[in-house]
């Protein structure tokens, strides 16, 4: 997760506030992101800047500054600009979920970045035109323009919280691959063996049982039981049957 959010940048174009750079820095920091990018901006970061970044100084320290985006955007394979307005032009436009599962897709791969408009003006035509797509954080129509900086914090949750949504993916589909599953053959030597015990104790009778049989092997399939539990659940059927678990499984395996 860490090499993903290296490479995801975050460029501010001609800020004019150097409090706003500050800002940013500790906005992206709290998300894990460091790299930061600046484009002409007004004035290089100050005290005003160190004290908003509130011990985020090293992201300052460290940002690139550029004279044009071209240069800020080098080596980038996707890059999405934040708009506060809905543009009239047609441009392939993002909500902050699905902008942060690009950046996050693609970082995979190499560098990406998310581009940052001025504060009086956002972002040129021509600066629009480098990006694929634009993003834009759904605000109140009437008032929709967020300062820079809390726009870069929403921006920069949506990516921590889907790069740990994909870490949590990732374990969990680990420790089902780690499972010991029941293989088919095995699943179908335990629905046998439950019609049976269920004819056997008198739950249901061989007419009803096949629509009962349908939901009962969705529901162990939706279980996805490993070995162990099947081997307790026949067990459990060899039990009720007052039968010895050896000579159970002799018959339905066989
Ligand atoms: N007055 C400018 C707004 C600038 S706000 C305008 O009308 O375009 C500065 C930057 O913050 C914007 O360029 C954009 O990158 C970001 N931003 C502000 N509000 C945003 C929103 N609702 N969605 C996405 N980005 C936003």
């Amino acid at each position: 997760m860490t090499d993903s959010l290296a490479r995801i940048r975050f460029v501010m174009v001609e800020t004019t506030h150097t409090g706003n750079m500050g800002a940013m820095a500790r906005a992206m920091k709290t998300m894990g992101l460091s790299r930061m990018e600046l484009v002409s901006p007004k004035t290089r970061p100050d005290a005003e800047a160190m004290a908003r970044a509130s011990g985020a100084d090293v992201l300052l320290e460290s940002a690139g500054v550029h004279e044009n985006l071209v240069d800020a955007l080098a080596g980038c394979r996707l890059v999405i600009g934040a708009s506060a307005r809905l543009r009239s032009i047609e441009w392939p436009l993002l909500d902050p979920s699905e902008c942060a599962r690009r950046l996050l897709d693609e970082a995979a791969e190499g560098d990406v970045a998310l581009v940052f408009g001025r504060e009086s003006s956002g972002l040129s035509n021509d600066e629009l035109a480098r990006c694929h797509y634009l993003v834009h954080i759904p605000t109140n129509p009437d008032f929709s323009s967020l300062n820079i900086a809390a726009a870069g914090q929403v921006l920069a949750y949506e990516i921590r919280r889907q790069a740990l949504a994909g870490v949590q993916r990732e374990s969990a589909a680990d420790s089902e691959e780690r499972r010991d599953l029941a293989p088919a053959d095995e699943m179908e030597g335990f629905f046998g063996h439950l019609l049976e015990t269920l004819l056997h104790i008198g739950f249901s009778d061989p007419e009803q049982s096949r629509t009962l049989m349908k939901r009962l092997r969705r529901l162990f399939n939706r279980a996805r039981l490993d070995r162990v539990e099947l081997n307790i659940l026949r067990g459990i059927l060899n039990a009720a049957q007052g039968r010895k678990t050896s000579e159970r499984f002799k018959r339905h395996d066989a």
